[in-house]
């Protein structure tokens, strides 16, 4: 080094101070180095030209050259600790006298100079007297220092670590910068990383090493941004990472990284927090066959937790939720209850409908939606849940199926034929459709009671049922109206067409053979017939027809149908 050289030259010109060789001076002049001797008894001063180049002046333009010029050049500041530090080496406390101080430069800029001296010669009572020295421009080395000073101070406002990352194509990496966060991040000091940057690697998780080094191998090759999320571990403890970080190819084929890595803990934990609430709220949404939706109203657009996809029997990345692709799943005879019901949220703000979907394997879903209105950026949003009610709805329409049937036959019971009639009574009336009714009882029942027991005759009128489900179409409206009497609605049948399926009903139980255990034998059944009119002022008018005819068949040897 050029202080260092300049060091040893100085103590030569010490020695042979004062009459200096010629070609001494020719060295000190193409070292760069400005010389001062001073007297310090007397003042008296003396300066190589260099020492004044180096704050921009000539010797000449300094005249007249004394220990004034040297203090009305150093900044104040820089020159109270240098009197402390000469008055320290007069002392004998030090072997020279060294200090960086600023001197103002003729442009008005400070100039940074290495002082550097020595006491040569003291008086006969011991006083110093001669000192010699050197001044050294360290304005660049100087502000470099500075600004890495200050890279530090700003560094250390930065949570975790700045850095610059060096490797070679051999995957030697080393650290030439490091702030002092890096003891917070890796748990080594910053010089211990630019020694050895192994010991950096050391301090990653061992899980999450392969995925360090391979992000870095990749932006290596790439050059493109390195990012990644790790563990290390420092002390003992688990930390969460995140590395940033620009790399940038160097001449020499190696590549360098500026870049930050923050602690990440605290973020990670909550992340990892958030997504086991999430997972929970999952699980219980799976578990309640609840899901969560929200729709655009305007735009159409909807979202769907994946519970949904579920319920509704598709795959979560392959089928794209939209109110209209709901729209599609719901089952047609439903859709105009679903819009009536996000018609009425859009008055009330509450959507409250149970409906059907189909799926696209065809099976049949029952769900409950439960939604309020929110009014948002002038956009309508339909925001709540879905449950799958499938298993209740089955259970409903069970029961509501008991109470509409007979439990000894299983037959609808007459609340269940009224409400039919009334609901067909309207659809004759309204669209021209052809229903033919007919009643029928059982002849002489009475004394199968007598004769074979109550029992029988249950048995009986148990079987009578099934032969009428076996003969009428599942359209058709077939009820236990009476004890051992039945009415049943044919639809869509002209009367004559009625008549033929009576016939056929009536041949089907007479040719039956009951049983009781011990003897065999047989019943009738004698039936009217009527048709429902257009011109019918009510429902019962036709069902009166029908009875008037049975009551005919009953009058006139029983066993057959009777048109009324
Ligand atoms: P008809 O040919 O005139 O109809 O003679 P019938 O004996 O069948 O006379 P009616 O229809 O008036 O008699 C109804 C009988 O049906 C009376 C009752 O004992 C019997 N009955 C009604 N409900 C039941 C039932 O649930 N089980 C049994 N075993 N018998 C019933
Ligand atoms: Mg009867
Ligand atoms: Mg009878």
């Amino acid at each position: 080094m050029v202080v260092d050289r300049t060091l040893v030259l100085l103590d030569v010109i010490m020695d042979t101070l004062p009459k200096e060789p010629f070609w001494l001076a020719a060295i000190i002049d193409g070292s760069g180095v400005g010389t001062w001797l001073w007297n310090v008894q007397t003042g008296e001063t003396r300066f190589n030209n260099r020492w004044a180049e180096i704050i921009g002046y000539t010797l000449e333009e300094l005249e007249p050259i004394s220990i004034e010029t040297w203090m009305f050049f150093a900044h104040p500041d820089d020159l109270e600790h240098s009197s402390a530090l000469l008055e320290a080496h007069f002392k004998g406390e030090t072997e020279f006298y060294h200090c960086e101080a600023r001197m103002r430069h003729k442009n008005g800029h400070w100039v940074w100079v290495r002082d550097h001296g020595k006491v040569v010669s003291r008086t006969a009572n011991g006083e110093p007297e001669w000192m010699a020295g050197s001044h050294l421009d360290i304005t660049v080395e100087k502000e470099q220092r500075l600004s890495l000073e200050r890279l530090d101070k700003i560094a250390k406002t930065i949570p975790g670590v700045i850095y610059e990352f060096r490797m070679d194509e051999h995957g030697n990496g080393t650290f030439p910068y490091a702030s002092s966060g890096i003891e917070l991040i890796y748990g080594v000091s910053p010089e211990q990383a630019k020694q050895d940057a192994s010991l950096v690697y050391k301090a990653i998780h061992s899980d999450d090493l392969a995925l360090v080094e391979a992000s870095i191998a990749e932006s290596y090759d790439s050059l493109e941004e390195w990012y990644c999320e790790y563990r290390t571990i420092v002390n003992g403890e688990e930390k969460w990472v995140t590395g940033y970080a620009i790399p940038e190819k160097n001449a020499d084929g190696s590549v360098s990284w500026f870049g930050q890595i923050v602690d990440t803990t605290y973020d990670k934990g909550l992340e990892l927090e958030l997504k086991e609430s999430h997972q929970n709220l999952e699980r219980a949404q799976r578990i309640g066959k609840l899901g969560y939706w929200r729709a655009n109203m305007k735009t159409g657009e909807l979202y769907w937790s994946d519970m949904i996809y579920d319920m509704f029997g598709v795959e979560k990345g392959q089928f794209e939720p939209s109110v209209e692709a709901f729209s599609n799943a719901v089952h047609p005879e439903d859709i105009e209850l679903v819009r009536e019901s996000e018609r009425k949220a859009m008055v009330t703000g509450m959507h409250d409908v149970v409906h059907r979907i189909i799926q696209p394997n065809g099976e049949i879903r029952w769900v409950h939606e439960l939604a309020d209105m929110q009014v948002q950026n002038n956009n309508n949003y339909l925001v709540g849940t879905v449950r799958d009610v499938t298993e209740q709805k089955k259970y409903e329409l069970d029961l509501e199926r008991l109470s509409l049937t007979d439990s000894l036959t299983g037959a609808y019971n007459r609340r269940y034929f009224d409400s039919r009639l009334t609901a067909i009574f309207h659809q004759v009336k309204t669209r021209d459709v052809q229903v033919a009714v007919a009643t029928f009882d059982l002849d002489h029942f009475k004394k199968v009671n007598d004769t074979y027991g109550h029992a029988v005759g249950d048995t009986v009128l148990k079987d009578v049922v099934k032969i009428a489900n076996d003969v009428f179409r599942s359209t058709d409206v077939f009820a236990r109206t009476g004890g051992e009497e039945f009415t049943v609605l044919l639809v869509d049948c002209a009367v004559e067409q009625a008549a033929e399926r009576l016939e056929e009903l009536s041949e089907r139980i007479a040719s039956k053979l009951f049983y009781n255990g011990e003897h065999t034998f047989r019943i009738s059944i004698t039936g009217g017939l009527s048709q429902i009119m257009t011109t019918d002022n009510g429902a019962s008018e036709s069902i009166e027809r029908a009875d008037n005819a049975l009551y005919k068949g009953k009058t006139s040897g029983r066993n057959q149908i009777v048109l009324g």
